[in-house]
C-alpha cells in the first residue's frame, strides 16, 4: 500500500497514511479477570496495576467524546472483565450519551453478566459479546483454572432474555482442546438466537499457541462442512468487518469464522485500542504509542488530546509481522494489552 495524503475535506476525521478512517475503539476499563484463560494469561501471572495507574471513568469518558468528536462512530469496553470495573454501568450510560456514538459494545467472559444483563440493557449497551470456549464444564475448569460454567451458562440466557439477541459468542479455538466442539456450538444456533463465532488462536505471551497445531479457518470450515451446509451471508455490515458469516438453513442462529491468523485484516483495519492504563494503541500486535492517561494529568486541553490521538495515528502500520514472527517477538498477554 502507497502511503496517501490526508484527505482535506475530512479535517476532523482520522484516517491513518495509507488512507483507512480510524472509527472503531476498544477500550479496556481493567486488567482485572476473575478468570485464568491459559491462552490469555501468561503462565507466569501477570502484574496488576496500581488503581492510580488506571484511567478514571471520568477520564475514559473524556477520551471517548475526543475521539467522537474526531468522528470515532463505535467503542467496545474490554478488558481484562469489564463487569469487575467498578461504576461500569453509569459509564455505559455516559458512552451511549455522547453524540457521534452510535454503537457501545461490550465483551464479557458472562461470569458476571447475569446480575448486570437488564441493567446493562436498559442503560444503552447496544451489543454484546460473550466469551464461552466450551460447552462441557470440565474443559471450561481447564481452559479457565475456575469452575463458572454453570454461571456462565445462565449469562447467557438471561442475556438473550434481556435482548441481546443475537447473542455474539467468541470462541477460541484451540487444537486438543475445544476443536472437538464445532459442531456442537452449530448445533446451538439451531434454535437459539446466537451468533456462534469461532476464532483462530493468536499467539501471545506464554500462551501455548503453536503454528504447526492452531486451527486455521479452512480446517474449522472443513469440518464443519462435513455435517451441515453453511450459507454465507451477505456482507450485510461494513466492509471492515473481520468475520465471515454463515447460516445453516433454517437455524435461527449464525455462525461467524474470524481468520485472525491465516487473513490479514490490515488493509481495511479501523481499530484503535486503549489500555486500561491510558495508553493508545493503533495496532494489537505493536507497543502502545502515547499515554493519553499522562498527557490529561499533565493538564493538555482536549485540542491536545486530539492531537496526540492523530500522531498516533499516523504512525499506524501498515500491517503486524507473520503468526511465527509475532510468536517469538509478543512479549504482552491479551490481558496486558485488552482484548
Ligand atoms: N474478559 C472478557 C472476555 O473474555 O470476553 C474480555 C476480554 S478478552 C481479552 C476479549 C476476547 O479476547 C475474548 O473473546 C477472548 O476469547 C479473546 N482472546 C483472548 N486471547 C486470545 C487469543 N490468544 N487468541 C484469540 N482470541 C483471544
Ligand atoms: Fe479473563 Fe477474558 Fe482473558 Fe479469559 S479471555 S483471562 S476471561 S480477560
Amino acid at each position: 500500500m502507497k502511503p496517501i495524503e490526508t484527505n482535506k475535506t475530512h479535517a476532523t476525521a482520522l484516517i491513518d497514511r495509507f488512507g483507512r478512517v480510524q472509527d472503531y475503539l476498544r477500550i479496556s476499563v481493567t486488567d482485572r479477570c476473575n478468570l485464568r484463560c491459559t491462552y490469555c494469561m501468561p503462565a507466569s501471572g501477570v502484574l496488576w496495576q496500581q488503581r492510580q495507574e488506571l484511567l478514571t471513568l471520568e477520564e475514559i469518558a473524556r477520551i471517548a467524546r475526543i475521539m467522537a468528536s474526531l468522528g470515532v462512530k463505535k467503542v467496545r469496553v474490554t478488558g481484562g472483565e469489564p463487569l469487575l470495573r467498578k461504576g461500569i454501568v453509569g459509564l455505559i450510560r455516559e458512552l451511549g450519551e455522547i453524540p457521534g456514538l452510535r454503537t457501545v459494545a461490550m465483551t464479557t467472559n458472562g461470569v458476571l453478566l447475569s446480575e448486570h444483563a437488564r441493567t446493562l440493557k436498559e442503560a444503552g449497551l447496544s451489543g454484546l459479546n460473550l466469551s464461552l470456549d466450551t460447552l462441557k464444564r470440565d474443559v471450561f475448569q481447564s481452559i479457565t483454572l475456575r469452575d463458572e460454567f454453570e454461571r456462565v451458562w445462565k449469562s447467557v440466557e438471561t442475556a438473550i432474555a434481556a435482548g441481546f439477541a443475537p447473542l455474539k459468542m467468541n470462541v477460541v479455538v484451540m487444537p486438543g482442546v475445544n476443536e472437538g466442539e464445532l459442531l456442537d456450538f452449530v448445533e446451538l444456533t439451531r434454535t437459539k438466537p446466537i451468533n456462534v463465532r469461532f476464532i483462530e488462536y493468536m499467539p501471545f505471551k506464554e500462551n501455548r499457541w503453536d503454528k504447526r497445531g492452531f486451527v486455521t479457518y479452512e480446517e474449522m470450515r472443513r469440518r464443519i462442512e462435513e455435517r451441515y451446509e453453511l450459507r454465507a451471508l451477505p456482507e450485510t455490515f461494513t466492509e471492515n468487518r473481520v468475520a465471515e458469516d454463515f447460516q445453516v438453513d433454517g437455524f435461527v442462529g449464525m455462525v461467524s469464522i474470524i481468520a485472525s491468523m491465516t487473513r490479514s485484516f490490515c488493509s481495511s483495519c479501523s481499530r484503535l485500542r486503549l489500555t486500561s492504563t491510558g495508553s493508545l494503541k493503533s495496532c494489537l500486535f505493536f507497543p502502545a504509542e502515547e499515554s493519553l492517561r499522562d498527557v490529561m494529568r499533565n493538564g493538555a486541553s482536549d485540542q491536545e488530546i486530539a492531537d496526540n490521538i492523530r500522531a498516533v495515528v499516523q504512525g499506524k502500520r501498515e500491517g503486524h509481522p507473520a503468526p511465527e514472527e509475532l510468536e517469538r517477538t509478543n512479549d504482552l498477554s491479551m490481558i496486558e494489552i485488552g482484548g
